[in-house]
């Protein structure tokens, strides 16, 4: 499925992540940025070591303490076909979503976004962070980070392409509705 919003557009797709073509992927990564299960562990497997060093240096430089939820910091794409790897760290809900994990999920997306900007990044794929091992409700999840997007498109204005890159027809499926009912 695919729509323009102000000359952005948005592809929602079943697929790997780590095979997507556009200049940046999105890692739902966990704060201490050393890699995990899920998203986290193929984008480290397939995209090589480089990116786990990258990772290590920015612990040390920046968050010795690990990269607050919410926030994003981004490394090279190693041998993705990405160049860049956008990290963030989504809300762990187990099962909940209140204002908190959703103004902490809102802010992953958006401050994605808002990097891949400052570093001229015009196209961009996520997954959808947090609805796997952090197990926030997917028809939530979706709606937030559609909010987030358009925000971002609305007040920014910048990026082409943003791909949703879902793992399972399912996930499409819940993501496709929660689009739909924006
Ligand atoms: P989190 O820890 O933020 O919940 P996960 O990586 O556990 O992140 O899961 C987030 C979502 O990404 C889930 O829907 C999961 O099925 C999906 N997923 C797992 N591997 C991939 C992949 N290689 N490409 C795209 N999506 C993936």
């Amino acid at each position: 499925m695919e729509i323009k919003i102000n000359g952005t557009k948005i592809i929602l797709k079943v697929g790997d992540i780590t095979e997507e073509d556009t200049q940046a992927v999105v890692n739902a990564a966990n704060s201490t940025l050393m890699g995990g299960g899920g998203v986290d562990g193929a984008i480290h497997a397939k995209g090589g070591l480089s990116i786990l060093e990258e990772c290590k240096k920015i612990r040390k430089d920046i968050y010795p303490d690990g990269l607050p939820t919410g926030e994003a910091v981004i490394t090279t794409g190693g041998n993705l076909k990405a160049d860049y790897v956008i990290h963030t760290v989504g809300p762990i809900c187990s099962g909940r979503f209140t204002e908190r994990e959703e103004k902490l999920l809102y802010r992953a997306y958006y401050n994605s976004l808002k990097l891949a900007k400052e570093k001229g990044i015009k196209s961009i794929s996520f997954p959808s962070i947090s609805t796997g091992a952090y197990r926030c409700p997917v028809d939530k999840a979706a709606k937030t980070a559609f909010r987030a997007l358009i925000d971002f498109i609305k007040n920014e204005n910048y990026i082409e392409e943003i791909r949703f890159v879902l793992f399972t027809y399912d996930v499409y499926e819940i993501y496709k509705e929660a689009f739909n009912g924006i």
